[in-house]
Order: C-alpha cells, then sequence, then structure tokens
C-alpha cells in the first residue's frame, strides 16, 4: 500500500476531495438526508441532495454547515468520515496525512471534532488550513512572496475576502452572504412579484441558467414553475435576467461593500500590487454572470475569474500538500498520533 496525502476542501455546499497522484477524487453537495425520528442516516451527498425540497415529513436533508459554521457537529463528522471512506482511503492509503480546509471562522471546538472525525478515518496527521490560503493558491496565485494578492470566495454559504502576503492573511473579511442567500433573494422576489412559491433548487436553477449582476443590459429569460400562493395550484411564470438582478442587487452590495472595506484597510504598497496583479474570484459565486465587471467597476481594480473556480480550494490543498514541509509547522495547526 501506498501513503498518500488528502486534501479536503470542506465547503458549506460542496465537498471536494483530492489525493496526490490521482487529483481530485470526489466532488459532493456536503448534505445529509436523516429520518427526523430516529436520526439515521438515510444519504449522504449527491444522493442525499436530490432529496432536497422532495422529502415525505419524516426524511430532513441537512446542510449541516450550511451558514459556515458546524451547525450540526454528528452530522458534519458522519459526513466527512462517510466521504473518506468513499474514497476507499482505509484499503489503497496507508494513514496518509490530510489537510483539510474547513469555514474559516471554526471555533476550536469546531476544529477539535473535525480532527477527530479524520483521525478516526485513518489519517495519520490532520492539518488545518485557512481556507482564503488554499483557494488562492489553487487559483495559481505565489502567496508565498511578499507581494500583495487579494481573493473573493464567494461560497454557498460564505463570501470570504482576504488579502495574503507572504503566505500569511494580512487583511480579510467572511461574510454569512453567497450563494444561498441569492437563492433566497430570487426565491423571496417572485413571491413578492408573482404570488409564486418556488423552492430552493428552483431558484439555484434560475441563478445559474439566467441570473446576472452585469452593468450591461442581458436579454434571457426563462420559465419556471412553483406554487400559486392565491390558488394554491401549480402555475407557471416567465422570469427574465434583468428581474434576477433586481433581486440579487441587495445581497451582492454587501459583498461588494465587505470587499472595498478589506481593500481599503490593505497597507497601500500591498494594495499596489493588488491594482497590478487583479483581484481573483474563487468559489461557484464567482461563476455568477457579470460579477467580476460588477465589482472591478466598483473597486476600480481588475477583476479576473479563477480557472475552474469550484475547484481552487481543493486545488490548492494539493499544493500545499506538496510542500508540507515548507509550510506545514509555521503555518497551520497540526495534531500527531
Ligand atoms: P462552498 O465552498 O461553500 O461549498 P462552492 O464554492 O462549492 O461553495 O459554491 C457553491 C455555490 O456556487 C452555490 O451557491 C451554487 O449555487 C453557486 N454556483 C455554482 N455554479 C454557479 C453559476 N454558474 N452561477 C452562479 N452561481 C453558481
Ligand atoms: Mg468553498
Amino acid at each position: 500500500m501506498l501513503s498518500k496525502d488528502i486534501g479536503i476542501d470542506l465547503g458549506t455546499a460542496n465537498v471536494l476531495i483530492y489525493v496526490k497522484g490521482r487529483g481530485i477524487v470526489l466532488d459532493e453537495p456536503s448534505v445529509v438526508a436523516i429520518e427526523s425520528q430516529t436520526k439515521r442516516v438515510l444519504a449522504v451527498g449527491e444522493e442525499a441532495r436530490r432529496m432536497v425540497g422532495r422529502t415525505p415529513g419524516n426524511i430532513i436533508a441537512i446542510r449541516p454547515m450550511r451558514d459556515g459554521v458546524i451547525a450540526d457537529f454528528e452530522i458534519t463528522e458522519m459526513m466527512l468520515k462517510y466521504f473518506i471512506g468513499k474514497i476507499g482511503a482505509k484499503s489503497w492509503l496507508r494513514s496518509p496525512r490530510i489537510l483539510i480546509c474547513g469555514p474559516t471562522n471554526m471555533t476550536s471546538v469546531e476544529q477539535k471534532a473535525i480532527r477527530e472525525a479524520a483521525e478516526k478515518s485513518g489519517a495519520r496527521e490532520v492539518f488545518l488550513e485557512e481556507e482564503p490560503k488554499a483557494a488562492a493558491v489553487g487559483a495559481g496565485m505565489d502567496i508565498f512572496q511578499p507581494s500583495g494578492n487579494m481573493v473573493v470566495d464567494i461560497g454557498g454559504g460564505t463570501t470570504d475576502v482576504a488579502v495574503i502576503s507572504m503566505g500569511d492573511i494580512v487583511t480579510s473579511s467572511s461574510l454569512k452572504v453567497a450563494g444561498d442567500k441569492f437563492d433566497a433573494a430570487i426565491m423571496k422576489y417572485i413571491k413578492n412579484k408573482y404570488k409564486l412559491l418556488i423552492g430552493e433548487r428552483t431558484s439555484e436553477e434560475i441563478k445559474v441558467r439566467i441570473g446576472t449582476v452585469s452593468p450591461s443590459y442581458v436579454d434571457k429569460q426563462m420559465d419556471i414553475r412553483g406554487r400559486d400562493m392565491v390558488s394554491g395550484m401549480p402555475q407557471t411564470v416567465n422570469i427574465t435576467s434583468e428581474e434576477v438582478r433586481e433581486a440579487l442587487q441587495e445581497p451582492i452590495s454587501h459583498i461588494i461593500a465587505s470587499a472595498k472595506t478589506v481593500l481599503e484597510r490593505t497597507p497601500p504598497e500591498l494594495a499596489a500590487d493588488i491594482i497590478d496583479k487583479g483581484i481573483i474570484l474563487t468559489g461557484g459565486g464567482a461563476l455568477l454572470h457579470g460579477f467580476d465587471q460588477l465589482l472591478s467597476q466598483e473597486l476600480l481594480v481588475p477583476v479576473l475569474i479563477a480557472e475552474d473556480p469550484m475547484h481552487c480550494v481543493v486545488k490548492g490543498t494539493g499544493i500545499m500538500l506538496d510542500n508540507l514541509d515548507k509550510v506545514a509547522r509555521k503555518h497551520m495547526g497540526t495534531s500527531g498520533r
């Protein structure tokens, strides 16, 4: 058996696992379906996600880290162990070292729970790393030079903004406004305007397919189905990109304000580097149409979308694993066994 290292992006919306030499071996939603009475786990990941909004009363689909905090330890641990188990780590990896990127504001109790879950899954050593650093590294930035790098990672539950230099975070903010809040805003807009109730998944689909925050006009539309609040019957309504832009205005303004604040608090030399290099967008929210343009217009700084923005964090864990000796002891909390 080989001793290989594993990198995990424990995201609020998706969990990804990278194995040295193999690449990304798992990419699944952070969802667990349980039976509400017995608390018995029925499904994890993709299978559980298919149940969201479609479960009978006795089954609930839970996203245990929904808001960027670990709302449910037991379920998070269970999910992490399940995923590590799913890649068969125990059979073909001999006590791997595991590097995990979890939500930015994890408490020490949460960190301990994550560590223990990874150790129980067979890890020899567990490293926890801050997500924005891994995101920046995975986006191809050389964060170890004495130069400013700014990354905005928009996930499901949180938006993390950070300026990094010489391997450390200089200024940052973590905001509980991201993809989920976009979906909720679309849902609310449609409810108010059309008296139509739609589910989370429909709302996300609208965002992905026709959503925009672009400063210029976008001519897209789609028919959506929901339940009419007045008649209680199924109803179809046509929605345009312009309506989605209006719906997203509020949550987006919070993200822009947060990025602005971080940039304002950044020392001038580093800010100058950022103006040269541009701000890098990572996470699924980086794919929201027009956000790069809008942010650039508001901050007067170039903005670039990372390649494969949803893979940056896990790719970053992979690169950091390769440099564990250089990076680990200095910057990461470790736990040995
Ligand atoms: P996390 O790191 O919190 O697990 P991800 O980086 O995986 O989150 O991003 C998930 C979020 O990205 C979800 O809210 C999802 O709806 C959103 N997303 C994915 N693709 C797109 C897209 N093309 N346009 C807008 N949002 C998207
Ligand atoms: Mg993430």
